[in-house]
């Protein structure tokens, strides 16, 4: 699905969510409200709720795109997950205001979607006045009261504003975080020093999670969290999540600024080994796959540069096909090899391989082959000149 070009996904984990929350409204919140519903109309109200709820979140997701776009970020996908949304930027933001006002747009939509709804769920609501009474009685009876129309609004609403709230937590990566991020940053003027802040609440926030979840667990009544061993358990698991997060913008913020200015020149591999054309595939194995630690070899026609064969391409072949195959039919075509420059940021360079899913990219100067950047020596580089630890991968 695309939506103002950018695509839309989908993740596996939304069904377990969605799956929950319609359950829990369709079998706990509506009979609860309503003792007069029927089944069927408990759960017609509660999977509406459930898809409008995903509408919502993709709504504050696309508002953090719109707002990234504007700012000259390109998002190419959102991704809707168990924890709700996830946009894929492309870079980070430069300047602090970019960051400030595409983090902070996405809880002010959900703010916005949640009292919309309950003012819709409110106007003409029959029984109003009975409300106005203030006495618990009457509100049970203006709830038991909504048609299944207005309870779906009044339950969207009141998560949505849970969804801003919950957004608006200064712990980094959540938006609150973000928000927090971009103000350390336009304080100090050091992103570094900013981040490691941030990301350092965020764990704090995450690890407090994580101790109410167990205490719950372990039997503790909470005051707003609850108590229950599988809210308990629900906390720890956004904790624990939340604590990774934060930990992986930290480390890939240290693995940016170490690779960023680098060029890809510096620490690709010069020697190549070539191979041509009419080689049988089972010599391309013995003598040079097995022979060196190179991954994937520019094939040579006589001067000129016909493709680039992989070790994935040979795998992909049959074994008792090597010998009669020559590396012409199971090469890439230059036409569909990926190639860099030797100016290429290295940083750059390993975003292609892990969007690509490579892990090599072919490093071409002046229509000639100038070297090979792989991932291996990319990390490698990184991990001699870079933060003491570093993730696999960007
Ligand atoms: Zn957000």
């Amino acid at each position: 699905m695309r939506i103002a070009g950018i695509d839309i996904t989908v993740d596996w984990s939304l069904l377990i969510i969605f799956a929950l929350i319609a359950t829990s409204l369709a079998l706990g919140q509506f009979p609860q409200w309503h003792p007069a519903w029927g089944p069927l109309t408990c759960w017609l109200t509660a999977l509406a709720a459930a898809l409008l709820f995903f509408a919502s979140v993709l709504a504050h997701e696309l508002s953090h795109s719109l707002v990234g776009r504007a700012n000259g970020i390109q998002v190419k996908r959102i991704t809707l997950f168990v924890f709700g949304g996830m946009a894929q930027m492309e870079h980070e933001p430069d300047r602090w205001p970019a960051e400030l006002w595409m983090a902070i747009v996405g809880p002010i939509t959900s703010l916005i979607i949640g009292l919309l709804c309950i003012l819709a769920a409110g106007i003409g609501a029959p029984g109003a006045a009975a409300a106005q009474a203030g006495n618990v009685p009457a509100l049970e009876r203006l709830l038991a009261g909504l048609d299944p129309g207005r309870t779906l609004l009044l339950w969207l609403g009141q998560i949505n504003i849970v969804l801003a709230i919950f957004n608006l937590v200064p712990a980094f990566p959540l938006d609150g975080g973000r928000v927090l991020r971009a103000i350390l940053w336009g304080t100090t003027h050091d992103l570094r020093r900013a981040t490691r802040l941030a990301s350092a609440l965020g764990q704090a926030f995450a690890w407090m999670l994580i101790a109410a979840g167990i205490a719950m667990m372990l039997g503790a009544s909470l005051p707003y969290f609850g108590s229950g061993a599988a809210n308990g358990i629900w906390l720890a698991f956004i904790g624990w999540f939340l604590n990774n997060a934060a930990l992986m913008s930290y480390r890939q913020l240290l693995t940016r600024e170490h690779l960023q200015d680098v060029p890809v020149g510096r620490l690709m591999l010069r020697q190549l080994e070539t191979v041509w054309p009419d080689m049988p595939v089972d010599m391309l194995v013995s003598n040079f796959l097995l022979r060196t630690d190179q991954r994937a070899f520019p094939v040579v026609e006589g001067d000129r540069l016909a493709g680039l064969v992989c070790q994935r391409d040979v795998e992909r072949l049959p074994q008792a096909q090597r010998h009669s195959t020559s590396v012409r039919d199971i090469m890439k075509p230059m036409s569909q090899v990926v190639v860099a420059h030797p100016n290429d940021d290295a940083l750059d360079v390993l975003n292609l391989l892990a969007q690509r899913d490579i892990n090599q990219v072919l490093v071409m100067e002046d229509g000639r082959v100038a070297g090979l950047a792989r991932r291996a020596d990319i990390l490698r580089w990184l991990a001699l000149h870079g933060p003491a630890k570093v993730p696999p991968g960007p």
